[in-house]
């Protein structure tokens, strides 16, 4: 199995991170926000945002899962969900990928069950080409190709999640 070298290095996400922390301070001045990491993928992506993020704000998780049946429907797993209540919340769920879209969707179906005042998403990458879902993307730190990559939080087999940078992964045979 094999890392190739970075995609993002450290100071391109750390940069990236910023920038978005920064447009999102600015839309969130004033509101009630409820930052929501869906993990376990998007824990760094979350706690470098928020500790950057430059108005008062709540953290709080959902944890999901999903996989694929024969057909590409997908079955999404929601292992634990929100303790905060969303009711009158200006809800942003902070997600590290997505691809086709389906656990999003799911997750940011079930969180506009629970009413938030507004519900907006922010995602580090966006792997567009494999979308089967659509889903309004308000924040995004970077489009990438159809290319499996792990680090900064994304794993393989659960491995790889502490790397600093993001990388492409190729399994070798
Ligand atoms: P979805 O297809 O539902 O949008 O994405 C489901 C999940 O698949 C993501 O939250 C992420 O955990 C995982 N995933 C999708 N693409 C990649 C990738 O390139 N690398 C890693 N490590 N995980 C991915």
């Amino acid at each position: 199995m094999v890392v190739g070298k970075p995609i993002f290095t450290v100071e391109q996400i750390q940069g990236r991170v910023r920038e978005l922390a920064e447009v999102i301070s600015n839309d969130y001045e004033g509101k009630n926000l409820l930052a929501v990491g869906i993990l376990r993928g998007a824990f760094m992506f979350l706690s470098d945002l928020v500790r950057a993020i430059q108005v008062p704000l709540t953290v709080d998780f959902v944890v999901a899962g999903s996989y694929m049946k024969e057909s590409t429907t997908g079955e999404v797993k929601v292992y634990y969900d929100v303790r905060e209540d969303v009711k009158e919340r200006d809800v942003l769920l902070v997600e590290d990928i997505v691809d086709t879209g389906i656990t999003l969707n799911h997750i940011r179906e079930r969180m506009l069950l629970k009413r938030p005042r507004s519900l907006k998403i922010c995602t580090l990458l966006d792997k567009k080409e494999k979308r089967l879902v659509d889903i309004p993307l308000d924040y995004v730190g970077f489009q990438i190709p159809n290319e499996f990559v792990v680090g900064y939080g994304l794993d393989y087999d659960n491995r790889y999640r502490n790397l600093p940078y993001i990388a492409a992964f190729r399994k070798t045979i």
